[in-house]
């Protein structure tokens, strides 16, 4: 089990026999500043060795690549059973930001998304959740990571326990405002609900897509189950409640959803919740053949939403060449990674 699944009882009994103060001292090392254990060296070295071989690390690095002159990085990691999960940090002028995962695999089947595609293997414990954004700041440094974004493989909602508690440890332990943090969802709406009711302020960012029942539940099958009235229901109540930014999530794909009338429907959902919509050109994954709204499209249909006041921007794709980008996250080992260490 992780030392990152440990909760403050948990290392105390780990460290029996030692004084009261290595806990504090050991927790710090971890949270606030993150360091691996190698690193704590103001700790004992026998006390460090104990405690890594009870508790490896979760993450073994599979392979690395990076993107955008080393501005985009992804990780593939496989974990003690042997499933494997992505991990992406995107530098950006002013910010940088790390893609986490929640699952290895994904159970919604949205035919467009490359995880959705592989199908699901095993909820993440949120120790390795939280062993992801510790590599990432390790990576990052000098560069401090201001953003974590769950929005890598799978679906946050469905693992809801376990991602709360890695966000507790990252706001309380690790320093990071709920604000910096943004839970995107396929919509699972008794996720929104639950989270509406805890007190921490995180983003909530809903995978949108379709605004009407019938291309939604082609696109995003659990739509059948939350349709889109309980989804809207859902996000206003988190709205009211948590007074957050709430955020659409659109892959534009050719002649599907990127027309007039999708632009229109769309604009009458964000309305009443004063959502912003991120609109992202469809990213290439093997097993989905239709393509992308070509670039003018993805244009016209952002000035299009905004005519109708609606805040929309479109979201730079990172990483797309290294499969690093929305969508493409399989955990399928590289063929022939443009980098690797
Ligand atoms: N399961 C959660 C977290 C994943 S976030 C969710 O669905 O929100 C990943 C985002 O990328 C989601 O908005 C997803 O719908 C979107 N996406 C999936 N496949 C994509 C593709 N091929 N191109 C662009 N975006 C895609």
């Amino acid at each position: 089990m992780s030392l990152y699944d440990l909760d403050r009882a948990a290392l105390a009994a780990a460290l029996v026999g030692q004084p009261r103060y290595r806990c504090d001292q050991v927790w710090d090392g971890l949270y606030r500043r993150a360091a691996p254990l190698d690193q704590l060296t103001d700790l004992p070295a026998a006390m460090r060795d104990a405690l890594s071989a009870a508790h490896p690390g979760a993450l073994t690095q599979a392979a690395r690549s990076t993107a955008d002159g080393g501005n985009t990085v992804k990780w593939l990691w496989s974990l003690h059973d042997g499933e494997r999960i992505e991990t992406v940090l995107m530098h950006y002028p002013r910010r940088t930001t790390v893609c986490v995962s929640t699952q290895a695999g994904c159970a919604m089947a949205c035919d467009f998304c490359a995880t959705g595609q592989a199908g699901f293997a095993r909820n993440l414990t949120a120790g390795e959740i939280l062993e992801q954004v510790v590599q990432a700041r390790q990576s990052a440094h000098p560069r401090r990571v201001d953003n974590v974004v769950f929005m890598g493989m799978g679906e946050p909602m469905a693992n809801f326990d376990r991602t709360w508690q890695a966000v507790e440890r990252l706001t309380a332990d690790m320093g990071l405002s709920a604000r910096s943090l943004t839970i995107s969802t396929v919509g699972l709406t008794p996720g929104i609900r639950r989270m509406a009711e805890l007190e921490l302020p995180v983003n909530l960012a809903v995978s949108l897509h379709a605004a009407n029942d019938e291309l939604r539940t082609r696109l995003v099958p659990i739509n059948r189950r939350y349709p889109i009235a309980d989804l809207m229901d859902a996000c206003a109540h988190y709205v009211r409640s948590r007074r957050r930014r709430l955020s659409f999530e659109w892959a534009l794909i050719d002649g599907v959803n990127d027309r007039g009338d999708d632009a229109q429907e769309l604009a009458a959902l964000c309305a009443p919740l004063r959502a912003h919509v991120n609109l992202i050109p469809l990213n290439p994954t093997g097993g989905f053949m239709t393509r992308g709204s070509p670039p003018q499209r993805v244009q016209a249909f952002a000035e299009h939403l905004r005519q109708l006041g609606v805040n929309a921007t479109v979201r730079a794709n990172r990483g797309s060449d290294i499969d690093a980008a929305c969508g493409q996250l399989s955990a399928a080992t590289p063929m022939a990674p443009p980098t690797r260490r």
